[in-house]
């Protein structure tokens, strides 16, 4: 059934389409030259209320404002994600956070869920990403993000910069520049791209002009140079001939707390101050410029609208509808539309606290928490008057809504154990904040101001795992390990579910030359996760400190299996092969190896050992001296 039901989706929508401006918009065949361009901006951490032609009066936003005017503004468009990956990713596949998968960072997008970049390329558009955070880095945190993309601009691998620019963000105008560079070079359309500006993301240090403008509200002077950015890239779309027959589409992914709730961010709660975003599109023509929609709309909603508007097919699963029937609606045509938005965020699970699920239509917004929360959005947009009670109609009816809504989708994967009570995110904010802050100042190289932080949180919450983490983060990061390791320590006794938590209590012990301890430790992080390459290693340095040099080989042989050639493991393995006298073995390999890359002095050395082991006292002599030649340099 559900095939024909998208078949007559498609049509009706179509149909609408044909009516809406250029003929192009509606091709369903191959790529033509005439296909719209669609240029995606997302502003990070963007809330609605605080962009100009959304009312708020204390900021300067001119770009997208007149592109407000050219185009369509949804007054009420929400995420279904407040953090940063899983709503690019909804943006970009169409698809709920429960039903994409990816609800932490780090975590990769299956390939059966297909992105906006993949559908456009496929029907011959040229694709390129832009991102302004090293959150987005598909090396790193966002796996699986840049499929699609013929180009994908993450983040330089091992950067030694000590600054967060460059190394964790870039400023919208390098985004913007990077972009331009790009599109110079691949003139012929047409083209998908996704422009990424994080600026308003905390911290808030929007550079000058805008640091003096809104020195009193920083948030406000990072959208402010955000919409500078968007200015740049809206003339050279103008210049390059390119924005009359584009799409445009500019969003945020969530938005900010600003202390609302107790939340000075985002990613624990579900309440409006995070979810609603401004959403602005301007079609080819610039058809309807300047209409005003009222109707609730979504981030799945978007994907639909670019499949349509480009005449490329729609994958068969999308969670949202095209924002088409609203615009024809708008101008006197028939829409029934019921955009309830399902909001999810399971980031409190990162501290073992509970996920949060919402159901939002336009007048009602259930939360599903441990305490239940119940808002009436007409009478109190604010949602500071919890009107849940579990018998009342009102939640009767909302919950019987979120139940349908979840019966669609599978559980959260990393959810607790069955009659596990997690606490109520709400109870954990302050908690959190500090967290957040500490992180912040770590990232700075303000160890001394994140310790404050951390502690204070330790006072609130004396058996928070994240605290002890991040304290022994700090304390390695410092050269402390002796310290680092009672942290993490104590991080692993209150978590012992936490690979990573282990991982680096493996690292701090073997850093304090603690074998034993480093082996323990390493053995179990690697017993919750197997796949992990760089404890993989570790442990097998870990053995060869321990002269236990057929365990090592076993590691390192491991790890090799993952990776062929990894020159770590292959240089662990000689070495453990050397430790136990087993020369033949590591000649073989370290001649192959030294051949490939004769400029690894390590790799020397380790030849000269087994040349002396094997009573080749001339070949030892003189690899000894290359290694020793390249070492002085
Ligand atoms: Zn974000």
């Amino acid at each position: 059934m559900r095939w024909l039901v998208i078949f007559f989706w498609i049509i009706g929508i179509f149909v609408g389409i044909t009516r809406l401006g250029p003929a192009a918009w509606g091709q369903t065949s191959a790529p033509r030259k005439s296909s719209p361009d669609v240029f995606l901006i997302t502003i990070d951490t963007l809330r609605a209320d605080h962009v100009g032609c959304y009312g708020y009066k204390q900021v300067e936003t001119p770009a997208l404002d007149a592109l407000a005017a050219d185009g369509i503004r949804f007054t009420e468009a929400f995420t279904h994600s407040p953090i940063t990956n899983t709503s690019h990713i909804t943006i970009l596949t169409g698809l709920l956070p429960s039903v994409h998968g990816v609800t932490d960072f780090g975590v990769p997008l299956s390939p059966k869920h297909a992105t906006a970049a993949e559908l456009l390329k496929k029907h011959g558009y040229q694709t390129a990403a832009f991102i302004g955070a090293v959150i987005l880095d598909s090396n790193t945190l966002a796996p699986g993000l840049d499929r699609g993309f013929d180009f994908y601009d993450n983040f330089p691998v091992d950067s030694k910069n000590k600054e967060r620019w460059g190394r964790l963000e870039r400023r919208g105008g390098e985004v913007v520049e990077h972009a331009e560079t790009w599109f110079e070079k691949h003139r012929a359309g047409p083209h998908f791209v996704w422009v990424h500006l994080y600026d308003p993301h905390d911290p808030y240090e929007p550079p000058p002009p805008f640091s003096e403008k809104y020195k009193d509200h920083l948030y406000d002077g990072e959208i402010a140079y955000a919409d500078s950015a968007v200015a740049d890239w809206i003339a050279f779309l103008k210049k390059a001939g390119v924005y009359d027959n584009a799409i445009i589409i500019v969003t945020g992914d969530h938005g900010e707390g600003l202390g609302e709730h107790g939340e000075e961010t985002h990613g624990l709660f579900l309440y409006d101050s995070t979810l609603h975003i401004p959403l602005i599109l301007k079609t080819p023509g610039a058809a309807h410029h300047g209409a005003v929609i009222d109707t609730q709309v979504r981030t799945t909603d978007i994907l639909p609208t670019i499949l349509l508007a480009t005449g490329v097919a729609a994958p068969a699963e999308l969670n949202g509808e095209s924002l088409f029937p609203l615009i024809e609606a708008n101008t006197g045509a028939q829409s029934q539309s019921n955009r309830a938005l399902f909001g999810e965020t399971d980031y409190p699970l990162r501290w073992g606290w509970a996920p949060l699920r919402a159901l939002r239509t336009e007048n009602t917004k259930l939360i599903e928490a441990p305490r239940p929360e119940l808002y009436d959005l007409q009478a109190d947009p604010k949602e500071l008057k919890n009107l849940y009670a579990p018998d009342s109609s009102k939640a009767q009816s909302m919950k019987a809504q979120m139940a349908k809504w979840k019966a669609k989708f599978p559980p959260p994967t990393n959810s607790s154990k069955p009659g596990e009570a997690l606490p109520d995110p709400k109870d954990k904010i302050d908690v959190q904040n500090l967290l957040h802050r500490a992180m912040l100042a770590g990232d700075d190289n303000r160890s001394s101001e994140a310790r404050q932080f951390l502690e204070k949180a330790l006072q609130i919450d004396p058996s928070s795992p994240t605290a002890f983490r991040q304290l022994g983060e700090l304390e390695l990061a410092a050269g402390d390990f002796s310290n680092a390791a009672v942290h993490l320590k104590r991080a692993c006794e209150l978590r012992p579910e936490d690979s990573s938590d282990a991982f680096e209590l493996g690292e701090a012990m073997e850093k304090s030359g603690d074998w034993p301890g480093a082996r323990d430790a390493l053995e179990s992080s690697l017993k919750l996760a197997p796949s992990q390459m760089s404890a993989r290693l570790l442990l097998g340095h870990v053995y060869l400190q321990l002269k236990d040099a057929k365990n090592a080989e076993d590691q390192f042989e491991a790890a090799l299996l993952v990776d062929p050639n990894n020159s770590e493991g292959r240089l662990g393995l000689a070495e453990a092969q050397i430790q136990q006298s087993d020369f033949a073995a590591a000649l073989t390999d370290l001649e192959a190896f030294t051949k490939t890359d004769p400029r690894n002095a390590a790799a020397l050395r380790l030849l000269a050992r087994v040349y002396r082991g094997l009573g080749r006292g001339q070949d030892a002599k003189r690899t000894e001296q290359q290694a020793g030649a390249l070492e002085k340099r």
